[in-house]
């Protein structure tokens, strides 16, 4: 299979990506990628020689581009989007157009040259905050930020293309991901990197927010599961293996990096901060057998030893976007 994989390299779609390249299906990969700040081509350096990996650096509102590059590709997995919830709370206009705008110029070009398969890869942020119990795949979305409304405007195109044409779309929700390559804005990277450095760390409100958290391998597993084995025109949840608020995750970190809580800040809340998010996952599990494979506290270990380990991807990620 030839597989378009957009956005693929950043933190989940360059994870996918190396771990097709690494497969021993033989399955050719085609990374799309504007390189945005978020974007990042020493993501892929451990598959670079890869002659089944070609790189493009360009744009998914590019229709001229994209459709040039779909044709002879089987699948696209979709994972370029504007990601950071507090970028679109200063501005949104982004966010609409490379999730909006953008998905809608693949989905015209996945129609036009009969591209077998669709895999939408989307946030359980889309359906909004949720005090108790949790989201089913087929409740109404309700999302609450800019970006995840830019998102749910993007995941309900997608399945619109497959009612109206027929187009085989596919639509992953998933928890929040933690594991190594995240630009390091992120919660899990920016309070790692700034621990491992004895800087101070920001704690958004009262850090009471409820959040799941996934290792991005096993969300790429899903994302695979559902790429091969998924039915046309559904969606699959992937839920986390933990659930932790902010300020739990906040005391995890502090004792992977050996620090105290005299460097945790409490700043102002974000804007319209969704309090919780929590999905069912059994579809996924009980129709297409998925399973996580990663547990929370071993994930989180390793991952705290990667970003130790990895000073040279990071440090000159966080002094070019000035991060503290
Ligand atoms: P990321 O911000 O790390 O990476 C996004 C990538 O998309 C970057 O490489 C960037 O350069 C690229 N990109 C942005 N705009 C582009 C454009 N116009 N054209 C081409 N490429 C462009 O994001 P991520 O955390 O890896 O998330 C990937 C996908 O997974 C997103 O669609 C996101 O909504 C979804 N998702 C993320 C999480 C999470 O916890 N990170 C959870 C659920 C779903």
């Amino acid at each position: 299979m030839k597989i378009l994989v957009t956005g693929g390299a950043g933190f989940i779609g360059s994870n996918y990506a190396r771990t097709q390249l690494s497969d021993a299906r033989g399955d050719a990969v085609t990374v799309l990628d504007k390189l945005t700040y978020c974007g990042n081509r020493d993501n892929l350096a451990p598959v670079a020689d890869s002659p089944r990996l070609t790189f493009v650096e360009g744009d998914i509102c590019d229709a001229d581009l994209v459709d040039e590059l779909i044709p002879g590709h089987d699948a696209i997995v979709h994972f370029a989007a504007e990601t950071h919830v507090d970028r679109s709370v200063r501005t949104a206009a982004g966010f609409v157009r490379t999730n909006v705008l953008g998905t809608q110029v693949l989905l015209d070009a996945a129609l036009r040259h009969g591209v077998g398969r669709f895999v939408h890869v989307s946030t359980d942020e889309v359906y909004g905050s949720i005090e108790h119990g949790t989201w089913r795949e087929e409740q109404p979305l309700a999302p609450r930020s800019p970006y995840s409304a830019a998102k749910a405007g993007s995941d309900l195109l997608a399945l619109a293309y497959h009612a109206t044409h027929g187009l085989d779309v596919v639509v992953t929700r998933c928890a929040n991901n933690y594991g190594p390559y995240q630009f390091p804005e992120k919660i899990i990277p920016l309070f790692t990197t700034n621990l491992l450095d004895g800087l101070p760390v920001p704690l958004y409100g009262d850090g009471t927010q409820v959040r799941e958290w996934l290792h991005v391998d096993d969300h790429c597993a899903a994302v695979d599961l559902v790429l091969r084995r998924g039915r046309p025109g559904e969606v699959y949840h992937v839920g986390g293996t933990a659930e932790l608020t902010n300020r739990e995750l906040a005391g995890r970190l502090l004792a992977a990096t050996g620090r105290g809580w005299d460097l945790v800040r409490t700043v102002a809340d974000r804007k319209g901060h969704d309090r919780r998010y929590a999905l069912d996952d059994t579809k996924i599990r009980e129709r297409l057998g998925y399973a996580p494979r990663v547990d929370f506290a071993t994930g989180l270990a390793d991952t705290v030893a990667w970003y130790r380990d990895h000073r040279a991807w990071w440090e000159p990620l966080k002094k070019a976007a000035a991060l503290p």
